[in-house]
């Protein structure tokens, strides 16, 4: 064969000694269009380089013949079977293939096309090698990032996705492909490939490239954010429904299936061919507290009419926990600006629990004064609020109306609250801790002071996220009156133990000076002559130790009233004589103070029962306040009056010092005196008032005062008008220990 070629010298050659060209054959410049100058001196390599074979194969591995594409110095392909004879030196021979497909392919190409964004090239078959391309083929490579240098004479620098696709010798039309670059840029691309036959064999395709990167990009971007928003939307918490203009639901999120699902009947397969009457119907639409709305007044109602809705509380009731959404809406319009449809969402007011929680505390409202309202995390949103807690909101802001008009508001606006920043600066430790804080706040309602602990809860959802702070307030009020009044109690006591210490050490120091005074006198020789003064210091003694019995015997009889152990006693008596006889037995003190004690009656005899131990006790305590309080000369009046058939009242009126207006109510309680800074003009422990009271009210009866500072006071015991079952009516069988009650009730005047 090698000697066939050598001897037809028409057959383009080059000849290689040493790997150099030295000669080379016209017919072979002929047929590549290079100079002798491109040709002469250059090595086998630098000669597969020029000819653009050296991606099909090397040169000098040829043993024999093979074909190739060459291209010519006008990149024009040739088909040569390339044969290598080796004697002396080596020469190629370079047969061309004559191909008329190909010959009529190129002759039809068109080097510069019309469309910008098209471009058109033709291949070898099976091997993809590019044969010829136009000039826009090289702007195609660029928009796909590929690369663009030398591109004949080897397979294409296209996405290998291409590349397979023509490796399957097919030809179709407008076939949509996507390019990916090295780079990851994406482009999209309408591919035409008609495949060339030649000799019934598939030689050569031409294939065209339309861009269609813009358009696909457009809709891909649609498509993407579409399932984007789907995915937002699925992933809500909150419902989302798109309504078409009839009412009828087009897209439905997750959330929104998920709550449909149990309303919907068992019929309907597919929810989204749901329309809202059926939702409205299959659960019971209403506002909260849940009053069933009409179908009109449903979210989707109000909405495909035209309003914009925004935190529309709605409850939705069925066999299941009444659930609780806010609801937000907007229409939305076709090109000639008519309803086309709407958006609604609906978010989740509370879980289901809690939603019992807040309808139990709705239902409690009147009973128990627990406020309890949702915020926001971030900027502290009332997502929901009880009826206390709106009541005290409305005190203050009364063009709130309901409770929906504070839906959505700062908590913190409409709240006072003391110490906000610290307030504040807590609840957001507590969110970051996952903790409650807690707070102590009043203010004013209804004219009452109001004490209350507010708990802040932060709620977190299953992601471990922030999703809500819970508010739950609780009146101390009870509790705050009570620890005050502990306080005073404390206070009082304190006082107690100071009186008592003075109550004992008065009496004390004067027996215990009397003691020893009469000591020195039973020195004396005689005590003929100091019996006066021990008689004297026998009476102060005897005094004061009255002072301490009486003392002892009001705790005991307090303590005794308090522990409900103290029983009456009860007699008939005549009231008017039982007076008279202890207004007659204090006569000796009032004469000695000069004091008028007047006893004044309506009635000449009035028999009731009596404690009669106890009524003595009572009035003995109310004489002897007015002889303390009152100064020589002044008159104690008592007078008896018969208010009706059922009461008495004996009042006891002086002309002393008086209570002042905020001090009367005091002096019932235990252990005061409320003129104890005052010029101590009296001793005493502050337990007779209390325990006269407690005496007239277990005679069903009562014990209360009316005084003018430095004008003097009225005490009045009322007492009921009735009778023992006993025939006989007690004289006055009080005489004996009425001296040892006046004995102790007087031991603390000082005469
Ligand atoms: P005490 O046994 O210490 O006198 P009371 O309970 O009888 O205690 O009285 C309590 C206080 O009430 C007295 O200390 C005094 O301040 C006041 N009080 C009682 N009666 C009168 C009165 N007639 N006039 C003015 N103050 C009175």
């Amino acid at each position: 064969m090698n000697k066939d070629l050598k001897e037809s010298p028409e057959i383009p050659c080059i000849h290689i000694k040493n790997h150099i060209a030295y000669r080379v054959s016209i017919s072979f410049l002929q047929l590549t269009g290079y100079s002798e100058l491109d040709v002469m001196g250059k090595s086998v390599n630098d000669i597969g380089r020029l000819l653009k074979s050296e991606y099909q194969l090397f040169l000098q591995d040829i043993t024999d013949k093979q074909c190739a594409y060459i291209f010519t110095s006008d990149n024009i392909p040739v088909e040569v079977e390339i044969s290598v004879v080796n004697e002396n030196n080596t020469v190629y021979y370079f047969k061309e293939q004559k191909n008329i497909a190909l010959e009529f392919m190129l002759d039809n190409f068109a080097n510069d096309p019309t469309e910008k964004n098209e471009s058109e090239a033709i291949f070898s078959y099976p091997e993809c090698i590019l044969l010829k391309h136009d000039e826009n083929y090289i702007d195609t490579l660029h928009a796909m990032d590929r690369n663009s240098e030398q591109l004949v004479g080897k397979q294409p620098s296209l996405s290998p996705n291409i590349i397979e696709l023509f490796k399957k010798g097919m030809s179709f039309h407008k076939l949509k492909i996507q390019s990916i670059s090295v780079n990851g840029v994406e482009t999209y691309w309408n591919i035409h490939v008609k495949m060339i036959r030649e000799d019934g064999r598939k030689k050569y395709f031409a294939a065209s490239f339309y861009d269609k990167t813009d358009k696909v990009n457009e809709r891909e971007i649609i498509k993407r954010q579409r399932s984007e928003m789907e995915l937002i939307l699925d992933n809500m918490s909150d419902i989302v429904n798109i309504l078409d203009k009839d009412g009828n639901y087009t897209y439905i999120n997750k959330a929104g299936i998920k709550a449909l699902e149990p309303y919907t009947p068992k019929y309907i397969r597919d929810l989204q061919s749901v329309t809202s009457r059926m939702t409205y119907d299959a659960f019971t639409t209403g506002d909260i507290p849940a009053n069933i709305l009409p179908f009109e007044d449903t979210a989707e109602q109000r909405v495909l009419r035209g309003e914009k809705l925004t935190d529309y509380m709605i409850s939705g009731t069925s066999d299941l926990p009444t659930a609780y959404y806010v609801c937000d809406g907007i229409p939305f319009h076709d090109k000639q600006g008519n309803i086309d449809g709407a958006i609604i969402v609906y978010k989740n007011l509370e879980s289901a629990y809690k939603i019992e929680e807040y309808k139990a505390l709705q239902e409690n409202e009147e009973d128990i004064s627990i406020y309890y309202a949702t915020l926001s995390p971030e900027d502290f949103k009332i997502i929901s609020i009880n009826e206390p807690a709106f009541k005290t909101v409305k005190e203050k802001k009364g063009y709130l109306k309901t409770e929906l008009d504070v839906i959505g508001k700062k908590f913190f606006e409409l709240i006072d609250f003391k110490n906000i920043d610290e307030l504040i600066r807590g609840i957001n430790q507590s969110v970051e801790n996952k903790t409650s804080y807690v707070h102590q706040n009043d203010f004013m309602y209804k004219g009452k002071k109001i004490y209350t602990k507010s708990v802040f809860q932060p709620a977190f959802n299953k992601n471990g996220e922030i999703e809500k702070i819970i508010v739950l307030g609780i009146d101390i009020s009870d509790e705050v009156r009570i620890t005050k009044e502990i306080k005073k109690q404390l206070t009082v006591q304190e006082e107690l133990f100071i009186n008592i210490s003075h109550e004992l050490n008065t009496p004390l120091s004067v027996i215990f000076s009397g003691a020893q005074l009469l000591n020195l006198y039973l020195e004396k020789d005689s005590l003929e002559e100091v019996r006066e003064e021990i008689s004297n210091i026998n009476t102060t003694t005897i005094g004061n130790c009255h002072r301490l019995i009486k003392l002892i015997n009001n705790i005991l009889d307090i303590s005794k009233i308090e522990s409900g152990l103290y029983e009456l006693n009860l007699r008939n008596y005549n009231i008017v004589k039982v007076i008279d006889d202890i207004v007659e037995s204090v006569s000796e003190f009032t004469k000695l103070k000069n004091i008028q004690l007047i006893f004044d009656t309506e009635v000449e005899e009035l028999v009731i029962a009596l404690d009669g131990y106890k009524f003595d006790r009572i009035l003995l305590n109310l004489i002897s306040n007015a002889i303390k309080f009152s100064i020589t000369g002044e008159v104690i009046l008592i007078k008896l009056v018969e208010k009706n058939d059922q009461t008495i009242s004996i009042s006891i009126t002086d002309q002393g010092i008086g209570i002042a207006p905020h001090n009367i109510e005091d002096i019932f309680q235990k252990y005061t005196q409320v003129n104890r800074d005052l010029n101590r003009i009296s001793e005493g422990t502050g337990l007779g008032l209390p325990l006269a009271r407690s005496m007239a009210e277990l005679h069903g009866g009562s014990l209360r005062v009316e005084s003018a500072l430095g004008r003097g006071s009225t005490f009045t015991i009322e007492l009921p008008i009735r009778m023992v079952d006993a025939v006989s009516v007690e004289e006055d069988a009080n005489s004996v220990h009425r001296a040892e009650i006046i004995k102790y009730e007087f031991s603390d005047i000082y005469l």
